[in-house]
């Protein structure tokens, strides 16, 4: 829960649907139907633990919209996990898809475990029995409803949940889509575990892009030299990190649970995860200071700063302490409108959650149609293009008598892999959708932030959806 005790996250939700609802000219009854929740699923199963005991699991999936079939949304392992916030991060997960054009309602899913408490095959057993819950109740199939991972969920998850569906659906051909951010071997897709991270990327660097804004700002325009503190060394917090510092930013700070640490000069993602690895803690880091709270690292100095944990984390009583001049949402919900007020006052700009974070769900997007379609990216035109662009640079060469080097040649001749188709539908996806709700924003100067522009574009694009299905004449 966060400082500001008195909505729930769904009614925050809610509350920034209803700002941005102003904005439209959609009927109320349909605007009322956008943001009711549809579906929600809660469970508890019983499991028997690795000395004997039995304990009562209790666990949800809510399926917030099936304007677009089927619905998605990741799983988490939580536990903070209840019902309230399942159904807002499903709302979520419906404006996310509109917004990318992605083309699923929204769904969630989520067990009230914390999985440290658990041993492998515990985790395991609680997972199996939640996907055969999900199966009983049609709740979980590739034209019905995908899961995917999410805060304390990965790979290893997702593998438990196709063979257990796979196994109680025998024959069923398009069995490998009923879930995704699989491993490669189960039906993965390249690309995949990075996506949300890389998407935040290109998210940033395409608002950092555009020289108005960044004037506004008081920034120069690029990512290179910029400042950035990154809350959650999780896969999405490790990944944006990993790009930014690729990108030529500087990490100055990363906050996790158990504590915070800062080097002026650059910390590096991975070096820090090893020894996270090593010490089960990021603090006493080589060359960094640790700060006294995890939360400190939120209120430093930096141009960029990307919450990549849980909701709520920034509210009205710590964001007048923010520094940073772009906030991007890595996480889903880390800002209570009552942080959005304080920044709008502030001139901080917020990149929101659903359209900066909608990687994840891009890529899976993109995993769903290869298991759809039982063939993987790239497989049909690489070696096709490949010999296509050598054939041309064997006809200029003779033509200018000039010849490439060797790594030239192999650049050009070079036929687009999985991994590389992937990432550039990523970044197209990131890149249009930045620019259709900058547009939206400069073309109605009552729009206060770009979330709202955010959720008027969702808004239009679901509604839309509705009027063209004609259930509302
Ligand atoms: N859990 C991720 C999210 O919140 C990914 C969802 C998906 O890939 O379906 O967007």
């Amino acid at each position: 829960m966060s400082a500001d005790q008195s909505y729930s996250f769904f009614q925050n939700v809610e509350r920034s649907f209803d700002k941005a609802a102003k904005f439209t000219k959609w009927d109320k009854g349909l605007l009322e139907q956008i943001k009711a929740c549809n579906s929600v699923y809660r469970m508890r199963f019983p499991v028997k633990m690795d000395d004997g005991r039995i304990e009562v699991i209790e666990a949800y999936r809510v399926q917030h919209s099936q304007h677009k079939s089927p619905c998605k949304g990741g799983i988490r392992f939580s536990d903070e996990v209840n019902q309230d916030e399942v159904m807002a991060l499903a709302a979520l997960m419906t404006y996310k898809c509109a917004i990318v054009n992605v083309p699923f309602g929204g769904g969630k899913g989520g067990i009230k475990i914390n999985p440290r408490n658990y041993s492998a095959y515990e985790l395991e057993k609680i997972t199996r029995r939640y996907t055969a819950e999900l199966v009983k109740k049609n709740f979980i199939g590739p034209g019905i409803d995908v899961p995917a991972p999410d805060y304390g969920t990965g790979e290893r998850e997702m593998s438990w949940i196709v063979d257990t569906y796979s196994s109680l659906k025998p024959g069923e051909i398009d069995s490998a889509g009923c879930v995704t951010g699989k491993p490669i071997s189960q039906g993965g897709v390249r690309g995949r575990k990075g996506a949300t991270g890389l998407g935040v990327f290109y998210g940033i660097r395409e608002v950092c892009n555009m020289p108005d804004m960044m004037k506004k700002l008081g920034l120069t325009t690029g990512i290179e030299g910029k400042t950035v503190v990154v809350q959650g060394l999780g896969n999405v917090g490790y990944h944006s990190a990993k790009f930014f510092r690729e990108g030529g930013a500087t990490v100055v700070a990363i906050a996790e649970y158990e504590g915070a640490i800062y080097k002026a000069d650059g910390i590096n993602e991975e070096e820090l995860f090893q020894h996270r690895k090593a010490t089960g803690s990021i603090l006493n880091f080589h060359g960094a200071t640790n700060l006294a709270k995890n939360t400190d690292a939120l209120e430093l100095e930096c141009d960029i700063l990307i919450p990549a944990a849980l909701e709520n984390v920034i509210n009205g009583e710590n964001a007048p302490r923010v520094k940073a001049k772009i906030i991007g949402e890595a996480a889903n919900g880390p800002l209570t409108p009552e942080a959005d007020a304080v920044f709008i006052e502030k001139g901080i700009l917020v990149v929101p959650d659903m359209y900066l974070n909608a990687g994840g769900v891009t890529v899976s997007y993109f995993e769903w149609l290869k298991n759809l379609s039982h063939v993987r990216y790239g497989r049909m035109e690489k070696r096709f293009d490949e010999n296509q662009n050598a054939k041309i640079l064997a006809q200029l060469e003779s033509l200018t008598g000039k010849k490439v080097t060797e790594k030239e040649r192999l650049n050009i001749m070079h036929g687009a892999d999985e991994v590389d188709l992937v990432h550039s539908g990523l970044e197209e996806t990131m890149i249009s959708a930045t620019n259709e709700i900058m547009e939206i924003w400069k073309s109605n100067p009552e729009i206060p932030d770009m979330r709202t522009a955010a959720y008027v574009n969702a808004i239009n694009k679901v509604a839309t959806s509705y009027a063209e299905l004609g259930i509302f004449p």
